[in-house]
């Protein structure tokens, strides 16, 4: 598709690029036509407030990735698949909590009140369920099992700009730029958590974003490889606590856990 294709397509665009049409050769008549077209129809609704092409509405959401069952992460699940016919992801160890099957266990210390203030969130039907690390839950994903925080936590890595990690919970964003487990107040198995943390480290990543703290980004990765360099298979290290640690609402225990 050439530019001028692309600047003919665009309504909003086409005032803007009609004189640039005019310059063109005899030979692109017919473009120039259609991108006419286009600047009239702009000129005609000029008075009419129209939302900007970048803005997107609910019914733009076609696909739900859930982490795992924390209410801090799935509070308004259930009205977001209803009102945008979204597809919802999850674990299927996680997945009996968010489908209301069974009632995840009460969290235990301050966090309890956290949960109290946020409430408990409406259970939702799930469309698909993962089992393991899986390519393409959603073109362009792939979905790595972290389990420890809770038993069905999943972390996502999409492939765009060198790569882009979605830890979720597992991880978090310590002093100096380093990485730390996530919120272990609420985790049902900080030392599995751990264990998860060396497995995001063996892929490869640019940028991490995390359920709670700032993103990294350049070579996060090298962050991961460090901690699991620090860090013996089997060491709950607690390590420094993430920002934002204990979290809001962090609060729902492993079901079983
Ligand atoms: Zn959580
Ligand atoms: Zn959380």
């Amino acid at each position: 598709m050439g530019q001028n294709d692309r600047r003919a397509r665009s309504g909003g665009w086409g005032l803007r690029a009609e004189p640039r049409f005019r310059e063109r050769a005899p030979g692109r008549h017919r473009r120039r036509r259609r991108a006419g077209r286009h600047g009239v129809a702009a000129q005609r609704q000029a008075h009419r407030p129209r939302p900007a092409r970048h803005e997107k509405t609910i019914g733009d959401v076609r696909v739900v990735l859930l982490t795992h069952h924390h209410v801090d992460h799935i509070g308004n699940v259930a009205d977001i698949r209803r009102r945008s016919g979204a597809r919802v992801i999850a674990h299927a160890a996680d997945a009996p909590v968010i489908t209301g099957a069974i009632t995840g266990e009460p969290p235990k210390g301050l966090a309890r009140f956290a949960v109290r203030l946020i409430g408990t969130p409406e259970p939702t039907k799930l469309d698909q369920l993962i089992t393991g690390d899986e390519t393409s839950p959603v073109p362009g994903f792939t979905a790595l099992h972290t389990p420890g925080h809770t038993r069905g936590h999943v972390s996502y890595l999409l492939e765009r700009d060198g790569g882009i990690l979605f830890a979720g919970d597992t991880a978090g964003h310590g002093r100096d730029g380093r990485v730390t487990l996530g919120p272990t107040q609420v985790s049902a198995d900080p030392t599995e958590q751990s264990r998860s943390i060396a497995k995001l480290a063996t892929h490869d990543f640019e940028h991490a974003v995390f359920g709670h703290g700032q993103a990294l980004t350049g070579r996060a990765v090298d962050r991961f490889r460090e901690y699991a360099g620090q860090h013996a298979p089997g060491d709950p290290a607690p390590g420094d606590p993430a920002p934002g640690d204990p979290a809001p609402g962090d609060g729902v225990s492993d079901p079983g856990a």
